[in-house]
């Protein structure tokens, strides 16, 4: 059903016109709840009060139906593998959220376990609607699906965190340089500047309505979650700091991107990823900000493709595998060509082979790797080139592909603080599934899946400056 005819029969045209936005999903179609006191945004993937389609469609709904809107956050204690490192950072960002909305004029709600039912705070407000926002990871899409068989408002979903709208195209692409022009295609029309549209009415919070404070602890009490990996002091989360990141970088580091992103002992990425993994900032506001340093000439041509090519281009390859491959997060993700190279090589002799604990303590023989392993416990990032070899090494270590592809996961998500995200299975699935990649050179164990080398990874770069810098608990440089 297209979003237009889901609503065409019940609704009030204006609706229906905003509902044609293709980044909007309706999840349950029909006119509005009578006698309705407020629109909600149920924000859960897009944690961020500016440049934010979502927030901006329930905004313009709202003010359709002249209502105010509420913003929801409701905190789950066991989010999938979320530990503590995940949660401070997120709680970092409600606090920018909150006073972000407060600018716009409007309240924002967070709630906690066993107070956090979204259900219950629709009928508590007398929500006409629900807006959310997307999320491709399998979880987070079941409870979607769960919310809008048991809703009986209308429930629309907005695509917030990709450039261009991801149901615009309907297949899995197996490869950047056949998705690329495609995705491209469309930077005419979403490569522009957000109205962040301001709401007519304002909702009058009633006295001691419950609401959890966000300068405190979020995760205070929650005796099951995992606390062994500590928060990260390099990076502060919220919107806030990532604007100030984005500024600084485009400023300083962007026009050498090409050269340099290529050197994990170097300052020269963004480190952008962690905020754009919690939604505090969109790849919208990062692509304008680049587009802008080109349209100036601070950065040239061949910088402003090889970060545009990673952020927007392989980031929205990333959010499409996932979408479209259900086994994104296991080896059988591979396509036929690499299931089969893997299978072929699947007896061949591993040695040495090391456990998930021995990787996860970073014990193996190989310094590099180890200290690649530790700048991920110790600081939640690792440099790009790191993380291919990184997993690529894995996969040579594991006694089968399907063990490597599932401890990569495992020590991915609960170390990074961008894991448990869509660019995370597939630079995993890339590394040692083959996935957007293509065939190599025949060799052990990894068949004509490409192969990274220590001696030749280890000459690209001041491999020794790198080791030295992460064991003696240097956070990654951030400025040159
Ligand atoms: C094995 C492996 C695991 C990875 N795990 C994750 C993960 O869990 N979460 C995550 O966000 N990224 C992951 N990546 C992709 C990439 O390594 C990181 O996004 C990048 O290192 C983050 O640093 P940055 O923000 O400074 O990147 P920059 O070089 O500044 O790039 C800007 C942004 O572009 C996107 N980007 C960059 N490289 C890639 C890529 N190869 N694929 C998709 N998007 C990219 C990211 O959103 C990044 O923040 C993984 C890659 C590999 C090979």
């Amino acid at each position: 059903m297209t979003p237009s005819s889901a609503l065409k029969a019940e609704s009030p045209s204006a609706l229906e016109t905003i509902s044609r936005n293709p980044r909007i999903r309706i999840r349950r179609s029909g006119p509005p709840a009578e006698d309705a006191k407020c629109v909600v945004y149920w924000m859960q993937r897009a944690e961020r009060a500016v440049d934010n389609p979502a927030l901006d469609v329930a905004i313009d709904v709202a003010n359709e139906l002249d209502l105010p809107i509420v913003v929801f956050f409701s905190a789950i204690s066991n989010f999938p593998s979320a530990n503590l490192r995940h949660y401070v950072f997120l709680n970092q960002g409600l606090r920018d959220i909150e006073a972000d909305l407060a600018e716009r004029g409007i309240s924002f709600i967070v709630r906690r376990p066993p107070k956090n039912s979204l259900e219950a705070l629709l009928t508590e407000l007398r929500a006409a609607m629900v807006i959310g926002d997307e999320n491709p990871c399998r979880e987070p899409e079941r409870w979607r699906s769960v919310l809008a068989h048991r809703l009986k408002i209308p429930y629309w979903t907005v695509d917030a965190d990709v450039l261009v709208p991801s149901g615009l195209f309907p297949k899995h692409y197996f490869a950047l340089h056949i998705f690329r022009p495609k995705l491209y295609a469309h930077f005419p029309t979403y490569l522009v500047k957000p109205e962040n549209p301001k709401p007519v009415r304002q909702w009058q919070r009633p006295p001691n309505f419950e609401s959890f404070d966000v300068k405190e602890d979020l995760t205070e009490g929650w005796k099951h979650l995992d606390r062994t990996v500590q928060p990260v002091d390099y990076l502060t989360g919220g919107t806030h700091a990532a604007l100030k990141r984005l500024k600084d970088f485009v400023a300083n580091d962007l026009a050498h991107y090409q050269d340099r992103r290529n050197h994990p002992e170097k300052a020269g990425t963004s480190h952008l990823s962690p905020y754009l993994h919690f939604g505090h900032i969109g790849p919208l506001t990062i692509a304008l900000a680049v587009d802008q340093a080109l349209k100036q000439k601070v950065i040239t041509k061949e910088a402003y493709d090889a970060f545009i090519g990673e952020v927007i281009g392989w980031r929205e390859l990333a959010v499409n595998f996932v979408k479209y491959v259900p086994a994104y997060d296991s080896i059988d993700c591979a396509e036929p060509w690499a299931q089969k190279t893997l299978r072929e090589h699947a007896r061949d002799k591993r040695d040495p082979v090391y456990t998930l604990e021995q990787l996860e303590k970073a014990e193996t023989y190989d310094e590099l790797w180890n200290a690649s392993q530790m700048q991920m416990v110790k600081f939640g990032w690792m440099h790009n080139y790191m993380r291919m070899y990184w997993a690529k090494k894995i996969l040579e270590w594991s006694q089968s592909p399907a063990i490597a592809f599932e401890n990569a996961v495992y020590l991915n998500d609960r170390y990074e603080l961008d894991g448990r995200d869509p660019n995370g299975y597939a630079g995993i699935a890339w590394a040692i599934a083959g996935v957007h990649d293509r065939p190599w050179f025949d060799r052990p164990i990894f068949g004509t899946i490409r192969y990274m080398s220590a001696a030749s990874t280890g000459k690209k770069f001041n491999s020794k400056l790198y080791i030295r810098n992460v064991m003696e608990n240097e956070p990654p440089p951030l400025l040159t």
